[in-house]
């Protein structure tokens, strides 16, 4: 069944305050903006409301504060960055909810656009606190959620404030669930999944659930050696996350009792230390005192012949050490395959996302999801809370 959401049509915003749930959870450096990808997939909402006659204040978590203040993650240098990309004045609060934000919100010109602190510099934020949740929908008229890449948590912001007020989803999340959406429902075969990056354990569920639905499942990037390490192949001193090898087993034996094609990597490249300067070396079998760090050209050459006949492709994970180039050919080599498929092709993932973008292959892709963990769940068929609650409302 096909997701159904209230939209931004649905709510009557001619001189409402909007409440606008965003994912500014960017990366900073040196107290700038590092890489300003999210911040700009929220514009056409925010441009969206201001010409709908609103004055929109947005809120956003970023990092992990643990309910206290923390300077160093303050959402002033993202508010300074959204101005210069809206070319228009945004008002910073300092304070999350109380008299003097809505005070703040009151004195907003038509139009006009605010900034509210770190949300998780309250403990209720996390806590889906219900007072919290209420003094934050006190706010404003009205409710958006445009933060796909926080739906899966049922936070205040998330899942508590759309109780309280008219709520709707925003055009970022109405684009990533009709993405999505047609992964999970109708995805044209043959349909083929590629799982990499790092964190074996989070991934364990989506593979199992994709291995349901796919035709062929691809695993690289460090993921790969935890199943290579199940078939009791050498692994050398690859990243193998130990307590998940068993798991990792039982999960290649039902895939392919699913009739899911299973591809794990042929080759590999490989280097004596974990850094950017080490040497790359293109091995069959990982020797011992070596780690691999990408999959070798056989295996993209391999998957590529594969990938060549697919309809619809999902990816999320970069397949080897991408940051560092002698270790990013297979990312680099899947990415172009991908780039030049008739058939639907998402990516999702933040340093998946951050791979394409440096390859320059971002607009080749139908779809790059802004969420990793959410697109994820989303596509284990797990219900989002933050969808949940939009579709209650
Ligand atoms: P995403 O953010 O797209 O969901 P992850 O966060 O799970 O992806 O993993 C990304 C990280 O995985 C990258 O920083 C990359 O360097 C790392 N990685 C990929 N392959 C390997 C490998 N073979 N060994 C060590 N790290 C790897
Ligand atoms: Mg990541």
């Amino acid at each position: 069944m096909a997701t159904r959401l209230a939209t931004l049509d649905d709510l009557s915003l001619q001189r409402a305050t909007v409440l606008c749930r965003v994912d500014f959870n960017v990366p900073l450096k040196d107290g700038a903006v590092a890489d300003d990808t999210r911040i700009r997939a929220a514009l056409p909402t925010i441009l969206r409301l201001r010409e709908a006659g609103a004055r929109v204040v947005l809120c956003s978590h970023l990092g992990r504060p643990k309910g206290q203040r923390d300077p160093s993650l303050s959402l002033l240098p993202i508010g300074v960055h959204l101005a210069d990309l809206l070319d228009d004045e945004v008002v910073f609060s300092h304070e999350i909810v109380g008299d003097d934000v809505a005070q703040l919100a009151r004195e907003l010109p038509d139009r006009g656009v605010m900034l509210l602190e770190n949300i998780r510099f309250d403990p209720g934020e996390k806590a889906n606190d219900p007072d919290f949740a209420r003094a934050l929908a006190a706010i404003a008229d009205l409710y958006v959620d445009d933060a796909f890449g926080a739906m899966h948590r049922a936070h205040a912001s998330i899942t508590g404030v759309p109780a309280h007020r008219p709520s709707a989803a925003g055009l970022l999340v109405m684009k990533e669930v009709e993405a999505l959406d047609r992964l999970l429902h109708k995805p044209d075969p043959p349909f083929a999944a590629i799982l990499g990056g790092a964190k074996v354990s989070d991934k364990i569920g989506i593979l199992d659930a994709l291995s349901r639905r796919v035709d062929h499942l691809f695993i690289g990037g460090a993921m790969a050696y935890t199943f290579l390490a199940a078939r009791g192949e050498p692994v050398g001193d690859s990243k193998v996350v130990t307590e998940d090898i068993d798991t990792a087993g039982k999960l290649l034996d039902r895939a392919y009792a699913r009739g899911a094609k299973l591809h794990l990597p042929a080759d590999h490249v490989v280097a004596d230390r974990f850094a950017e300067d080490a040497e790359p070396k293109t091995v069959q079998q990982i020797p011992d005192g070596m780690m691999a760090l990408d999959i070798g050209p056989a295996t993209v050459q391999a998957w590529s012949e594969t990938l060549d006949r697919c309809r619809t492709v999902f990816w999320n994970g970069p397949l080897g050490v991408f940051e560092w180039d002698a270790f990013a050919g297979g990312t680099r080599g899947i990415a172009e395959v991908l780039a030049g498929l008739e058939g639907f092709t998402v990516v999702g993932g933040g340093d998946s996302a951050a791979a394409v973008a440096r390859f320059g292959l971002a607009d080749r892709f139908d779809h790059v999801s802004t969420g990793g963990g959410a697109s994820l769940e989303f596509l284990e068929g797990r219900p989002l809370p933050g969808i949940q609650a939009l579709e209650d409302g």
